[in-house]
């Protein structure tokens, strides 16, 4: 027995299914997690002292790389300071500068915990600024955890949501309305349903919780025209795509103006932070100012601050790692769909900038329904044999691959030789002729 199964045995008897958040269980690619022990750069070690190429980087955050030395010595310099004051910090206000600086549709932010929390509070200044209940969201996009937004997969015909989760109330997902993403119709079909109780539309401009699924050309143009045509508010969840795709993230990358943003992930460099932001009388609802309640002991934390601020600053000061990072991503990718094409695959590869995904389906993906005709069971056996290979890669299909700065050539041609070598000795789903 590995020191990781002896820890996660012990694990399961203490946490609900060993982990504090349930993708890390490993429950489907059906094995068991290593347990981490320290990171650096691009690579993970764990309990046992194996070590790993990293493609998980926190689900995002550590895009430059994990224990960045600058970054890690903002932290250490902060907590030599004191770890919370619950009280109005400097920090807070140059890290919500730095934004509302360099995001054309942000003139104000809002610090909090999580993602979770920053589109739950969006979603309710949005209701707040409309007077409107109602909102719209895609299967398939992933918005945290909140209540209103844990939905089933609806239908066209389906206008109520349908609670995707024990223990949340039908009214609370009773104004929640699903539409199929890169799918213009389907939103402008509830729009006309409801044409004056739609408070928003939230969308993650890149759909990378359902795998990689790109929006097609003029969707993000079209939700932009449709919310501005009903009196909607158009809301990004930049969660994954912020500071990511470009500084800008996806409303810079597209061009597209949303009205609220979203940030999590990449914007606490691995420390909890979220915040949501945009435009000015939208903010304005906000308590103390207006009258939308929102509040958070921990909000703005210094020692998180510090962490997003330096992260920040570094991705700022550096236009050129975007350029980098994904020229680096793209040349990544293009070999692996190679290797994927001359072992006679037809698997389908996603990918945007440092986002990628590969789909075990014959199918192009551009919604929930083409991606889940992904084969599920040949994902997990490629998975495990990756991860065994020391190629640390997402324990689940419909999730994405993240590169960093980090990230070297060597690195990424050993992780294309190791998918060559499981593709290569693959039975059966070869390409059709
Ligand atoms: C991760 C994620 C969230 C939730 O963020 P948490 O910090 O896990 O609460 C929300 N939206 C998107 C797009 C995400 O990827």
């Amino acid at each position: 027995m590995t020191k990781s199964e002896k820890i996660f045995e012990e694990a399961v008897r203490f946490i609900p299914g060993g982990v504090n958040s349930p993708v890390r269980a490993f429950g489907s690619i059906g094995s068991t997690p290593r347990m981490i022990a320290r990171a650096s750069g691009a690579k993970l070690w764990d309990e046992d002292g194996k070590e790993y190429i990293d493609f998980i980087g926190s689900w995002g955050p550590m895009i430059l790389g994990h224990s960045h030395p600058e970054v890690l010595e903002a932290v250490i310099d902060a907590c030599a300071r004191g770890l919370s004051f619950g009280a109005a910090t400097k920090i807070e206000v140059e890290m919500a500068k730095l934004i509302c600086d360099s995001i054309p549709s942000i003139d104000m932010i809002r610090m909090v915990n999580s993602g979770t929390e920053a589109v739950m509070s969006a979603i309710r200044a949005a209701r707040g600024f409309t007077g409107r209940d109602k909102i719209i969201k895609f299967t398939g996009c992933y918005h945290g955890h909140s209540d209103g937004l844990l939905v089933k997969a609806g239908s066209g015909a389906m206008t109520s949501g349908i609670p995707d989760s024990a223990g949340v109330p039908s009214g609370c997902t009773r104004d929640t309305l699903t539409a199929s993403y890169n799918d213009l119709d389907s939103v402008e079909e509830l729009f006309r349903q409801f044409p004056e109780e739609i408070a928003c539309v939230i969308v993650e401009p890149v759909a990378a919780n359902m795998g990689v699924v790109l929006p097609e050309t003029g969707f993000l143009e079209g939700l932009r025209y449709l919310c501005t045509k009903y009196g909607a508010l158009l809301i990004f969840d930049e969660v994954i795509t912020g500071f990511r795709l470009a500084f800008g993230g996806a409303q810079e990358y597209f061009g597209v103006r949303p009205d609220l943003t979203t940030y999590g992930k990449i914007i606490g460099a691995g420390m909890p932070v979220g915040a949501y932001g945009g435009r000015r009388e939208i903010m304005e609802m906000v308590a103390p100012v207006g009258p939308v309640y929102q509040a958070g002991t921990l909000s703005g934390n210094p020692v998180a601050m510090a962490a997003g601020f330096a992260q920040l600053s570094i991705l700022r000061d550096h236009p050129e790692y975007y350029r980098e990072l994904n020229e680096k991503a793209d040349i990544f990718f293009k070999k692996l769909s190679v290797a994927v094409e001359a072992a006679g695959k037809n698997y389908q590869i996603n990918h945007i900038g440092s986002l990628g995904c590969l789909f075990f389906t014959g199918e192009p993906v551009r919604d929930y329904e083409s991606a889940k005709t992904s084969d599920t069971a040949r994902y997990a056996d490629y998975c495990n044999y990756m991860i065994s290979r020391g190629i640390y890669l997402a324990p689940a299909q419909f999730e994405a691959m993240f590169l960093s700065m980090a990230h070297t050539t060597e690195q990424l041609d050993h992780t294309v030789d190791v998918a060559m070598e499981y593709l290569a000795a693959e039975e059966g789903n070869d390409r059709q002729q």
